[in-house]
């Protein structure tokens, strides 16, 4: 069978869909069920009263379950007053993620002052991930639905996109490189916009609080019931079938345990692009070490389920790393496997499925309105802050 990571798994990329791939039209419009404060109304303004303060409301209603990061509020203060003593207006780029123009000159210099004169790595990750943060929600409010992550006025997809609750005898964490984070082409999104962030939950990559709701949920769990989807060709990995059976081998009362669903097994999704994958791949590995004192995070690559990435890979026009297909591929490989074939895992894979086209469906549709070519990349490398 063909391998993911023989091909390029996790890291298969799109940008858009080429003319000849096949889009569905889904006219359902169901209500969201998963998000029930005001704040995720894409029609809800934050309360951005002077520009700058992000509330739990607003931070939460992009998807996350932490509190609000304290280092992104730092930063977000540092900006403000970067504005304040410079007198030059905050703006951003195009895709709202990235200072421009004269305050983005002068903030490039702080940063990268700042940037330098911290101390050890640790301090320099979690200061570019806030940073990162900051910048991103500062230039993407009142611009992007916060629940779909795309422009609100023209391309909302919210009423399209089904819900699905998954067994809670799975737990997806997207672990989201702070550059993946509001992108509109990010897929890793639709996960938790389907399944509920319960079920696929938002773990920032050096972002303290997100890190720490994660690990302790490891931890809890037990390290027998976490993996990672890393399917690096130099890292050892195993199947689906090895990596959970092993499991439940080891745990001879694992049907009931699973009935009860007391300890759901964590699949940690790696969601960032390949050259900053095996950076975060790291880091998980050195706190399963100083979690468990080994570093030997379970990886799983997937086999089986070539037929849905395929589908969901119209060579050559994806450039993005497809997050959602990494975990449509895992739900179908667990499907199949006897403990797991009476929990609905396709019908859960069927939604996710939906909201990948619904996703391909709307980004096409904004290329071409923008007049633009839709084979042409989405994506680009930038560089780093
Ligand atoms: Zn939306």
């Amino acid at each position: 069978m063909l391998s993911v990571s023989a091909t390029r798994p996790l890291t298969f990329k799109i940008s858009l869909p080429s003319p000849a791939f096949s889009l569905r039209t889904h006219m359902e419009s169901t209500p969201r069920t998963h998000f029930t404060s005001a704040s995720h109304s894409p029609q809800t303004n934050p309360d951005t009263s002077d520009g700058f303060t992000i509330t739990l409301q607003e931070w939460q209603g992009w998807g996350a379950v932490s509190p609000l990061p304290a280092k992104v509020v730092e930063i977000v203060k540092d900006l403000k007053l970067l504005e304040k003593t410079t007198e030059v207006q905050m703006s951003f780029s195009g895709h709202r993620g990235k200072l421009e123009g004269d305050f983005g000159m002068q903030e490039n210099k702080k940063h990268r002052a700042t940037y330098q004169a911290l101390g050890d790595s640790e301090k320099k990750l979690q200061f570019f991930s806030a940073r990162q943060i900051a910048c991103r929600l500062l230039g993407s409010r009142g611009y992007l639905c916060q629940k779909c992550w795309l422009p609100l006025e023209e391309d909302c997809m919210c009423s399209k996109v089904k819900p699905s609750s998954l067994w809670r005898g799975i737990r997806f964490w997207l672990y989201m490189h702070p550059k993946d984070f509001l992108r509109q082409n990010n897929t890793g999104k639709l996960l938790w916009q389907v399944l509920g962030v319960e079920s696929a939950t938002l773990c920032l990559y050096g972002i303290a609080e997100d890190e720490e709701i994660m690990w302790n949920a490891c931890k809890i769990a037990g390290k027998d019931k976490v993996f990672c989807l890393y399917p690096n060709k130099n890292v050892a990995t195993k199947s689906v079938q090895d990596a959970v059976c092993q499991e439940i081998s080891a745990d001879p009362e694992c049907n009931t345990t699973m009935a009860n669903e007391y300890k759901p097994l964590n699949f940690i999704l790696i969601d960032g692009t390949w050259s900053n994958s095996a950076a975060m791949f790291n880091r998980l590995k050195e706190k399963t070490k100083s979690v468990w004192g080994v570093e030997d995070l379970p990886c799983i690559s997937l086999s089986a389920g070539v037929s849905t990435m395929h589908k969901l890979r119209p060579q050559p026009s994806w450039d993005r790393t497809c997050t959602a297909a990494a975990a449509i591929g895992l739900l179908s490989e667990l499907q199949v496997l006897p403990h797991f074939s009476s929990y609905g895992l396709d019908k859960q894979n069927e939604a996710l499925e939906n909201a990948v086209d619904v996703l391909l469906e709307a980004l096409t549709a904004r290329r071409l309105r923008m007049g633009r070519s839709i084979t042409r990349r989405l994506r680009h490398s930038s560089n780093i802050c």
